[in-house]
């Protein structure tokens, strides 16, 4: 048995205990525990602001704003989507009834390529449905153009993308709707917990009906909404961990910083530069190794991390396409994805989180260089 201390990939970033007590004290005296209370309100103007955002709406996961996202536009038919993702992504389509169309990615970002986004458009398609992968921007601008031209809509799934700006501007302004995630693994949570982004209040008041059943008032159901509303509990531990996430996004970065200068000369070891123009949230730190190279196999590596306790996670393998309920569908065939399969077949996101030390990034760059 290794004695070393067991290196996470992740760990959540916590309010400060006593002040979340004495919160947890005014949801006991109000009484007031769920249903747009204080708490849920305060966070969404906070949210707001931090985030650079019109409208936002808050909900109890990252998935439901995905799927309620889809209800709100009315989207049918196909959606482009990303193999290389988590897979509520692509799930989100399915359980609209609606089928995903795996396009292949970009190796430079790991993000939708927007050339092999036109190449997938039929005339079923709706929308697309492109990640922000590890928080880095997509080429929203191209995504875009693609999207007028073909009258597409554009739901971004940016449960990595929390407080990341392109040129001073929040990447969540891009496209018809961004989705965020607030699970406890990512840069910013409520434990478990997500939000919608929208640019107009009726879109944002339409949503809100959406995530409360579709009552607008006491007596009328405007649509068939869903229960997927955030509870004041985990609003008030936002409240509290909002506080907190610059300077976990600063310790992250530095932790980047030092795994950078590390792995900067390991021959078969690649990584991504920061973008210029862009404040990342570093969210994650992917590797990508060439076997051939590096003389050793992703998975021969990712096994002699976890021997000497260092956890990494291969995201994103294996492909969305690859699992069972979509691997029947004619985009899954590895054949249309090749870039997505090799990089999912050659990636190990490194631990990275704001409590990591520098001798915790040290042994883990000492695993890679053997
Ligand atoms: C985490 C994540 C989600 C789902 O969020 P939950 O809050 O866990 O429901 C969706 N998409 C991506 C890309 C994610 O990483």
């Amino acid at each position: 048995m290794n004695k070393e201390k067991i290196i996470t990939v992740t760990s959540p970033l916590l309010p400060d205990l006593n002040e979340f007590t004495s919160l947890l004290n005014d949801i006991w005296n109000s009484k007031w525990i769920t249903n747009n209370g204080s708490f849920h309100q305060q966070l969404e103007k906070e949210l707001a602001e931090y985030l650079k955002v019109p409208y936002i709406s808050l909900f109890t996961n990252g998935t439901l704003p995905l799927i309620t996202a889809l209800q709100a536009l009315r989207i049918t038919g196909e959606v482009i989507t990303t193999p290389y993702s988590f897979v509520a992504t692509t799930h989100s389509i399915w359980w609209n009834g609606i089928k995903p169309v795996f396009a292949d990615i970009d190796p430079r970002t790991c993000n939708l390529d927007p050339a092999k986004i036109e190449a997938a458009i039929t005339p079923k398609t709706t929308a697309i449905m492109p990640v922000h992968c590890y928080g880095k921007p997509c080429d929203t601008i191209a995504i875009q153009e693609i999207a007028d031209k073909y009258g597409l809509k554009v739901i971004y799934d940016a449960a990595h993308a929390f407080g990341v700006d392109v040129d001073g501007k929040s990447i969540l302004t891009a496209g018809d709707m961004s989705t965020l995630s607030f699970h406890a693994t990512k840069v910013y949570n409520t434990v478990e917990g997500g939000a919608l982004v929208m640019h107009d209040e009726k879109m944002k008041k339409k949503v809100d009906y959406l995530k409360n059943f579709g009552f607008k008032n006491e007596v009328e159901v405007v649509a068939p909404g869903i229960n997927s509303k955030m509870d004041e509990i985990r609003a008030a531990y936002g409240i509290l961990s909002l506080k907190k996430v610059d300077e976990a996004i600063e310790r992250r970065k530095k932790a980047a910083e030092t795994y950078q200068e590390g792995l900067k000369d390991i021959a078969g070891i690649t990584y991504f530069e920061n973008m210029p123009g862009v404040r990342h949230n570093y969210s994650y730190f992917p590797i990508f190794i060439d076997a051939d190279e590096y003389g050793m196999t992703r998975d021969e590596l990712y096994f002699r991390m976890k021997e000497q306790n260092v956890l990494g996670r291969r995201y994103f393998y294996p492909l969305i396409s690859t699992f069972s309920t979509y691997r029947g569908l004619e985009s899954a065939d590895p054949k249309n994805l090749p870039v997505a399969t090799k990089m999912a077949d050659s990636v190990i996101c490194l631990p990275m989180h704001h409590e990591l030390t520098k001798e915790d990034i040290e042994r883990t760059i000492n695993i890679i260089k053997r």
